[in-house]
Formats: structure tokens, C-alpha cells, sequence
């Protein structure tokens, strides 16, 4: 008889999983409690026409997507067109100054050379350039696609040369700082980090690793949105018998000697699998589903899980083209410190937030009716926090970030031509994906809460529970829960035989 395999959640890493495991010739089913699948990765059609991702937006470290679909028997291609993104995206910094981010050399030096009239940063640009591409190279094999089993698996003589070659532990923002003198350099190489939902001055330099994904791999867009690359891992995982069941909560994981026993769906029926797969945020699933404290699966076991920081966000129909923006654009806020302190210090809503603005029909033009921008905003918050009240806060917050769009952005006219809105809260960000404080971005990765010390992907006390996604190992990212999927499905495989 096939082993029967349910995983909770079709987020990516869900997907990823399921449709590796249905491979493997496991009987596998997905519960997931929204009408769709894709978790955070979401779409938003409109009536009036506008089409945008919900989630994420930048396609990075584009060979773990390759990877999985080889690993399925499958070709990318035939799933999906992508484009690379040239360039990147452009920057806007308080003092006016408008850069481009590339991948591309010379466009790097030239942008410098000319925007920040910096000759001497052109040689740091290079060296720390040599350095990211090192480090890249080496952390991706050796930290983050692999299953940590015991603790010689992440502490041993070669890890231990690579983690003090490369001193990859002190902060990024002050690695950065070591190669440049000039601040906007030191943001534009640092800001990365807020991807994973951590402060850059906090994050330990290791994850300079996601400045490399974007600067030297460069960004990805496919055509007809993010949630393309959604829809073809469901069309795969279909096409190897795996089973959906939309619109179907786990409301508890039941438990009986070390094992889980029985699920329980929408409150009312139950039923039973050999193993249990749970893509929902691991400390949503480990508190509310199985009834543990997370911390009893954790490394080290003293101090809280740190959770990541939110996101809050507006997607905007206009029915005007703000052609200076491309199609990816960042703002930093006048104070870089001062800033990321209101997020992760003092959690409260910052008076100068930066933000980020993505418009996709730059790229795709059938993403907006003509002669429009779908425009979709992420503003860094804090999570959840009693400092914010959202249902209170939210409508002058989101004052603040369209004042800051005229004001930073030139977009004086917006409010005027804003045919299509709406705004999402940490607090829905809680509601409609089930995730932990209303973090959008899964546990925080300090040190302590990286690699082996990340909470791992298998229960340390229920023999048949695993995890996969974005608060597991390796961590938060389209790449890295694609990874988590994978590894997932490898344990589960290797544990079966
Ligand atoms: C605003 C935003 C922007 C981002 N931008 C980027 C980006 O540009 N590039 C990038 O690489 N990454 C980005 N990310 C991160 C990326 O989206 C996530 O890392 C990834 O989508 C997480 O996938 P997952 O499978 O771990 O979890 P999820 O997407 O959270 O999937 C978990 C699924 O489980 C379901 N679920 C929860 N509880 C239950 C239950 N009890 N029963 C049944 N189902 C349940 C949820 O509904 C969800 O569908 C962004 C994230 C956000 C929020």
C-alpha cells in the first residue's frame, strides 16, 4: 500500500513538496484553507482590469527554480517566459539622487561615476563584488541546501574555515561599511536583508548572500506575473496524481504516542495519513495545530523565537502611465537607522518609511488596461504589536506613504487618479495566511535562528511531523522555500526507505 502523505498548506515550499513527494509515488494530498493555491504568493484581478502579485515580486536565484522542475522531468521553459530585469531597479535617496541597480558592470561603474560622482567606490564596488560572489558560491551548498541532522552536520573544520574566512557574523551592514565610505552605497548593498525581514545593522553578514541573488544573478520577471510560476508547480503537481482540497483548514494535528494520529479538517471531519507535512508558519502550526511550544524544537532552547518584520501594502489602479518609475523602484527614507529602528527597535509606524513601488506592466503590458499603471507599494512595519492599532493607525498610515509618493516619487497627482485600491495589514496578513504575529516574512534569521539553530524541519518529538517553508530551514524567500520543499521531501523519502 502507498503511503499516504498530507501536507498542510499549498504555499510554494507546499507545492514543492507535494508535487516532488507525488514523484516519488507517494499518495499525497494538500489541504489548504483559502479558495487557491500559492499562500503569500498570491494574485489580485480587478474588474477595472489591473492584475497584480500580492506578494512577492523579484524572482531571485533563478537555478533553485530550475532545479526543482528538473528535478520533476520538467523543462521551465515550457511553463513559463522569463525575462531578466535591466536594469534592476531604480533607487531613489533623499538627496535626489536617482540610481539605476544592475547586474551589469559597466552600467555599475558608469552609474557611480556619473550619479554619485564617487571614482574611488568603483574599485570597492569591484572588490566587495568579488566578495559577495565568494561567499555566495560557498554558503549555497555548504548552509542552505542541505538538512542539518545533528550538530557536527553544521559545525565542523570546513564550516568553521568558511564561517571565519569569510567573517560571516557580524553585521552585514557594517560588513558593507568595511568597502564603502559613501551611505547610499552602504544602503543600496545592505537594504537586502529587509527581503528576509531583518534589520541589515542586524542581520549577520552571511546574508549578503541575497545582495549577490539580485546584483550578480540579477532579477527575474515571468510573463504574465509572479503567479505563473504558482500555477504551473499545481499544473505539475496534478499531472503526478497529487490531490487539493481547497477551502480546508486544519483546525488541530492529533496526537498519540509520539506520533500524529489524525487531522482534523474545518472543525468537523477527521482523517488519517502515515505522514503529516505542515507548510502553515511553523510557530502558527507548532502553538495552534499540534498544541507545543516551538521553543521545545528549537536550538538553543532559552530566549523567545524572534519573529520577522511585516509588510504593509496597497495595490493601486491608476488610469495615468508615471513613466519615470521602472519596474521595480526603491525609496530609501532620509534617516537609513533612524528608520529600521521604528521597525525592529521601537515597533512603531515610521514617520519617514521607506518604501518599495513595483509596476509589472512595465514588463507585461497586459497587466494594466492601456494607458495605466497597476501599482502595487510595500511599506516595512513592525508585526504585530501593541503599539499599533491597525484598524485605528491604518488611514492616516496610509497618508503618510501617498504624501511620500508625491513627495519622493513626483507622483503629486496620484490621489487623483487612483481608479482601484486596497490595503493589507499585518493583521490580514495574520487572518488570511494563518502567520505567526502577522509577520509577512516567517521567524527572524539572526545567527541563532539560522541554519542548524533555525528550527528544523522535522518535529523533535512526533516521529511523523515535518515542516516545510519560509520559518523553517533554509528560511524566507521564493528560492529558499522552493529549497525547504525540497528538503522536506527528501527527509520524508529518506525516512520512508
Ligand atoms: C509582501 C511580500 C513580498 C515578498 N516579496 C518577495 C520577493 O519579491 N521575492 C521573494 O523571493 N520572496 C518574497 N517574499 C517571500 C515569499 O513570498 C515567501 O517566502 C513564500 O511565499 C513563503 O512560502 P511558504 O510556502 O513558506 O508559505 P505560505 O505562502 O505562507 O504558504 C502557507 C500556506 O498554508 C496555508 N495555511 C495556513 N494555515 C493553514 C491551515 N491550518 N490549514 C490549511 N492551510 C493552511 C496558508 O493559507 C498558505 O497558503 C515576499 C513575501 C511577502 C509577504
Amino acid at each position: 500500500m502507498r503511503k499516504r502523505i498530507a501536507i498542510v498548506g499549498a504555499g510554494l515550499a507546499g507545492l514543492s513538496a507535494a508535487a516532488l513527494l507525488a514523484k516519488k509515488g507517494f499518495d499525497v494530498t494538500v489541504f489548504e484553507k483559502n479558495a487557491t493555491p500559492g499562500g503569500r504568493a498570491n494574485r489580485l484581478v480587478t474588474p477595472e482590469g489591473f492584475t497584480f502579485d500580492t506578494g512577492p515580486t523579484l524572482l531571485l536565484m533563478l537555478s533553485s527554480l530550475k532545479k526543482l522542475f528538473k528535478k520533476l522531468d520538467r523543462d521551465l521553459n515550457d511553463y513559463m517566459q522569463l525575462k531578466l530585469l535591466e536594469p534592476s531597479y531604480r533607487v531613489f535617496y533623499s538627496d535626489g539622487t536617482e540610481f539605476n541597480s544592475s547586474t551589469n558592470i559597466a552600467l555599475m561603474t558608469k552609474e557611480i561615476r556619473e550619479k554619485l560622482q564617487n571614482e574611488k567606490e568603483i574599485e570597492s564596488y569591484l572588490r566587495f563584488f568579488s566578495y559577495l560572489s565568494r561567499l555566495y558560491r560557498l554558503t549555497i551548498p555548504h548552509f542552505v541546501d542541505r538538512n542539518y541532522r545533528r550538530l557536527s552536520d553544521f559545525i565542523n573544520p570546513k564550516s568553521l574555515y568558511y564561517l571565519a574566512t569569510l567573517k560571516m557574523l557580524g553585521s552585514l551592514y557594517r560588513k558593507v561599511s568595511s568597502y564603502f565610505e559613501d551611505e547610499r552605497l552602504r544602503m543600496l548593498f545592505s537594504f537586502q536583508t529587509m527581503y528576509l525581514g531583518i534589520s541589515p545593522f542586524e542581520a549577520p553578514s552571511v546574508y549578503g548572500v541575497v545582495t549577490y541573488m539580485e546584483s550578480g544573478e540579477g532579477i527575474y520577471f515571468p510573463v504574465g506575473g509572479m503567479y505563473k510560476i504558482v500555477e504551473s508547480l499545481e499544473r505539475v503537481a496534478k499531472e503526478y496524481g497529487v490531490n487539493f482540497r481547497y477551502n480546508s483548514e486544519i483546525t488541530k494535528i492529533e496526537k498519540e504516542g509520539g506520533r500524529a494520529a489524525s487531522l482534523t479538517i474545518n472543525n468537523s471531519t477527521t482523517e488519517k495519513f502515515d505522514v503529516y507535512l505542515v507548510n502553515a508558519d511553523l510557530p502558527y502550526a507548532y502553538e495552534t495545530l499540534l498544541g507545543e511550544t516551538p521553543k521545545k524544537n528549537v536550538v538553543p532552547q532559552n530566549g523567545d523565537l524572534k519573529t520577522s518584520s511585516s509588510a504593509y501594502m496597497m495595490y493601486l489602479g491608476v488610469d495615468k502611465q508615471y513613466t519615470h518609475l521602472l519596474h521595480h523602484n526603491v525609496v530609501f527614507s532620509a534617516d537609513y537607522k533612524r528608520n529600521l529602528d521604528d521597525i525592529f527597535e521601537r515597533q512603531v509606524l515610521p514617520d519617514d518609511p521607506a518604501f518599495y513601488v513595483c509596476i509589472p506592466n512595465r514588463s507585461d503590458p497586459s497587466l494594466a488596461p492601456e494607458g495605466s499603471d497597476a501599482i502595487y507599494v510595500l511599506v516595512p512595519v513592525p508585526h504585530r504589536t501593541p503599539n499599533v492599532d491597525w484598524e485605528r493607525d491604518e488611514p492616516a498610515f496610509r497618508e503618510t506613504v501617498l504624501k511620500r509618493m508625491s513627495e519622493r516619487l513626483g507622483m503629486t497627482d496620484i490621489k487623483d487618479h487612483i481608479v482601484y485600491q486596497k490595503t493589507f495589514t499585518p493583521d490580514d496578513w495574520a487572518s488570511q495566511y494563518n502567520l505567526w504575529k502577522g509577520s509577512a516574512f516567517g521567524l527572524s534569521h539572526s545567527f541563532f535562528q539560522s541554519a542548524y539553530f533555525r528550527p528544523q524541519n522535522k518535529s523533535k518529538t512526533l516521529e511523523n511531523v515535518y515542516f516545510a517553508g519560509a520559518s523553517t530551514v533554509p528560511g524566507n524567500g521564493i528560492p529558499m522555500v522552493i529549497i525547504s520543499g525540497s528538503l522536506a521531501a527528501a527527509r520524508i523519502e529518506e525516512d520512508m526507505s
